[in-house]
């Protein structure tokens, strides 16, 4: 079972609205979440479900569907999968203070017949994503870590399928929305409800 250890040590639950979370024991379809992160840069926290948490990476840039571009992905530690619904402000002053956005969700499935976590150790994963903005195959591949640096890189790529697009890398960046209330950065940030639509 993997742990929580070292998110829940980064953070403290009296004071950011994210969740303590448990490690949880789920059979079947796997989730994933990405979360567009208004911290001190604009990242994408990009997380599967594997095991009973959420394997998570920051992504540098918003994912690209021109299968030619592999965006940098940097390994941090697991989240609870009470994770993927989070969306609001980490306050100042905390880890990852600032504003986070529920930018896509749903389902993905390992294309490799291997479990998940074997393909996770050996740092390849190949996976259908079924969800609002990411569709299609998509790859996972470690690239490396020097020692002595607890950062792991690894790079996101489309793979080449119906769902790719050549020629424009960052063609996702203008879906500025929350797949969960509809809200932008912005808005979560001032606090305001669900959008009205
Ligand atoms: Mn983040």
């Amino acid at each position: 079972m993997a742990r929580l250890s070292a998110y829940r040590a980064k953070r403290h639950f009296d004071r950011t609205p994210e969740p303590r979370g448990k490690p949880a024991c789920r059979a079947g379809a796997g989730r994933f979440v990405v979360q567009r992160h208004r911290a001190r840069r604009l990242h994408f926290d990009f997380r599967l479900e594997i095991n009973g948490v959420f394997k998570s990476w920051a992504v540098t840039k918003v994912p690209s569907l021109d299968p030619s571009v592999r965006r940098l992905a940097i390994e941090v530690e697991d989240h609870p999968l009470e994770y993927g619904v989070f969306e609001g402000v980490i306050p100042k002053g905390e880890y990852g203070a600032g504003a986070v956005q529920l930018w896509d969700r749903g389902d993905w499935r390992s294309q490799t017949g291997n479990r998940p976590g074997y393909d996770f150790g050996k740092g390849v994963l190949k996976f259908v994503l079924h969800g609002r903005k990411l569709k299609g195959g998509w790859a996972l591949i470690r690239v490396g870590a020097r020692s002595g640096d607890a950062r792991k890189s690894w790079l996101l790529v489309k793979e080449r399928d119906r769902e790719a697009k050549r020629g424009s890398p960052d063609r996702l960046a203008r879906f500025a929305r929350s797949v969960k209330t509809g809200r932008t950065l912005a808005e979560i940030v001032r606090g305001r409800k669900r959008m009205r639509r």
